[in-house]
């Protein structure tokens, strides 16, 4: 079984997703976790923003090794070896991972190898074009939408618990600009059709989202 769940920054993807491959026995694939991994190769190789030389974000990317574990209660990233899980999570790394992911070499590489790990062993992929270019054809597509004052809120409390907070104001501008980024780019931009069952996750607990997703997947399996 394959399950799509894509929809902007903040809105609890990983967490539903998270908690959805759990209950299913499905793997778990963060496809954000692959473009972020991508993304601080690049700001480590020293490249600024905007990033002016799309063919040489895509020589880099084409070397490296990206890897993210598919299990749903330790996912780790690797980068050529490396665990970066933790790096990889800073509003800067959260910059660069937006801007590689316009690059469309960077995102044929990395949603080939999405699909191949859909394919082979199914599971819960999380990200922003998993129903529309990753998987089309997954078994459920579930796009969560939540305002985003609230999602700025969300990331917020994440970075303050972590012990790495920001002003609110700066996190609901980045992911205000981030999604503007994902949503105008030439190549797979995050958007919504009709294939998909829309959750809108503003006034719901994370634990409501994961309950309803689970009662629509086992509606479907008793024939509803
Ligand atoms: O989901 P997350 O915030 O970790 O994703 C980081 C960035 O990676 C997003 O802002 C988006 O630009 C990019 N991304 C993407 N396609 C995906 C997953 C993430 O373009 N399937």
């Amino acid at each position: 079984m394959i399950v799509a769940i894509d929809g902007p920054s903040g809105v609890g993807k990983s967490t539903v997703g998270r908690a959805v491959a759990a209950h299913l026995g499905l793997p778990y694939l963060d496809t954000g976790a692959m473009y972020r991994a991508v993304g601080l190769a690049v700001l480590r190789r020293g490249l600024r923003l905007p990033l002016a030389d799309a063919a040489e974000v895509g020589r880099i990317a084409g070397a490296l090794d990206v890897t993210v574990t598919g299990s749903a209660t330790d996912g780790r990233t690797f980068l050529d070896g490396e665990d970066v899980s933790a790096d990889i999570r800073s509003p800067e790394v959260s910059r660069y991972a937006s801007a590689v992911a316009a690059v469309p070499a960077v995102r044929r590489r990395l949603a080939a190898r999405q699909r191949e790990l859909a394919l082979a062993g199914g599971g819960v992929l999380e990200g922003r074009d998993i129903g529309t270019r990753v998987v089309p054809e997954a078994d459920f597509k579930f796009f969560l939408t939540a305002r985003p004052d609230v999602r700025a809120r969300r990331r917020w409390e994440e970075l303050h618990a972590k012990g790495t907070p920001q002003p609110l104001e700066r996190v609901l501008a980045e992911t205000v600009a981030r999604d503007r980024a994902d949503e105008t780019r030439a190549d797979s931009p995050l958007r919504c059709d009709e294939s998909y069952r829309v959750v809108d996750t503003s006034e719901l607990s994370a634990r409501e989202v994961v309950e309803r997703l689970l009662a629509i997947v086992a509606g479907a399996a008793a024939g509803g």
